[in-house]
């Protein structure tokens, strides 16, 4: 039956954010920056004891035990944490709540793609500054007059991390607008912007449980800012849905942050593999900007990006690619553990070296 279109006319429609696929079967996957390695032990335990009666109520509108043991550990005020379902229902707030001008919001061109799609949605106008040749941000291009300000520390998919002197730059010139730094990966990478909340009222912090405490299957994620910008995202929450974080996660986040010393063992590790990662690819000719968060972004002068993304999806691979004009030879490649960069190249050396054969 043919819709009628008067019907289309009164629905909202949108361009929606394309997530990374995630294979049911077993697969090498180095392609949604998850972490390799499990969740801190007590998680585990928690949640074999967690008594399954306790399902018939509501959770904790306030999740006030996760957002305590979060205040003490980043040494906030617990009027400072938001939590949300993980940091893409944080973000999305965050753009519902301070994105309310009708000057355009800054954010890079290459950057995490679903910023576009909460303006797209709810009909915030922005502009999207180049990134360098090099892939870097121009700090220059946020001195200008705009509805808000927001970028990932380090990027993505580049991984190129910046200084917090060049935070600080941007949030000096930006006093009047909300500047979120969205820190997804800044466990793997320096210092946090967090240090500079004291001085900075327009600054607000968003982070994840999905990559370095290897939760992203339970949804967590938080803003840390100001007093009065937390009450605000409060307020449009509790006007969207109140119970947020569903009691597991509320239970295992906390759980998580209790274990420092586990995360930071994860964290090294991770980061051992993936400096071991950049010798090898540069081994085998890839050219890439210098990684700080737990993936990496490369290209090889000699192959085809598509192609290559292809050949390594056909042995069970998976990697990311878009095919854009100014990305489509880069691969984004998640480091996993050893044992599967080890996969990974064993793989790229035979495509080589079928190339090579091809060449002759
Ligand atoms: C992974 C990621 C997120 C979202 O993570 P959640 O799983 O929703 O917490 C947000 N921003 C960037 C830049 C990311 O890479």
């Amino acid at each position: 039956m043919e819709i009628n279109e008067n019907l289309l006319k009164n629905i909202r429609k949108v361009e929606p954010y394309v997530p990374g696929e995630q294979p049911q079967n077993k697969v090498v996957k180095l392609n949604t920056n998850e972490n390799p390695y499990p969740p801190a032990p007590g998680v585990q335990k928690a949640l074999r004891e967690l008594e399954y009666d306790r399902f018939r109520l509501y959770p904790d509108p306030t999740a006030k035990n996760l957002v305590d043991i979060l205040a003490k550990y980043y040494h906030v005020g617990n009027d400072q944490v938001f939590v949300g379902v993980g940091s893409d229902d944080v973000l999305a707030m965050c753009f519902l709540t301070f994105f309310n001008s009708e000057k355009p919001v800054l954010f890079p061109d290459i950057t995490y793609s679903f910023y576009k799609v909460w303006a797209g949605l709810y009909g915030i106008p922005y502009e999207c500054p180049k990134l360098d040749g090099d892939f870097r941000i121009q700090r220059e291009d946020y001195y200008r007059d705009n509805g808000g300000i927001i970028f990932p520390n380090p990027n993505a998919p580049t991984a190129i991390y910046e200084e917090l002197e060049f935070i600080e730059d941007i949030l000096r010139h930006n006093q009047d607008v909300i500047v979120i730094v969205d820190e997804a990966y800044i466990d793997f990478a320096g210092r946090s912007a967090l240090e500079l909340l004291a001085k900075y009222q327009n600054l607000i912090v968003v982070q994840t449980f999905s990559k370095a405490r290897s939760m992203a299957g339970m949804r967590i994620g938080y803003a840390i800012g100001d007093p009065e910008l937390v009450k605000c995202l409060n307020d449009v929450k509790y006007s969207f849905n109140s119970y947020t974080l569903n009691l597991p996660s509320l239970i295992c986040g906390a759980e998580a942050v209790k274990d420092r010393e586990y995360f930071e063992k994860v964290i090294s590790e991770i980061v051992d593999t993936r400096e071991w990662t950049k010798k090898e690819l540069r081994g085998l000719g890839f050219e890439f900007p210098d990684a700080k968060a737990n993936f990496i972004f490369a290209a090889h002068p000699d192959y085809n990006g598509e192609e290559l993304f292809q050949a390594l999806k056909r042995e069970n691979i998976y990697v990311r690619h878009w095919n854009s004009e100014r990305i489509g030879q880069y691969l984004r490649i998640s480091i996993g553990t050893k044992e599967e960069m080890g996969i990974l190249f064993d793989s790229l050396k035979r495509y080589i070296s079928k190339q090579g054969d091809y060449n002759l």
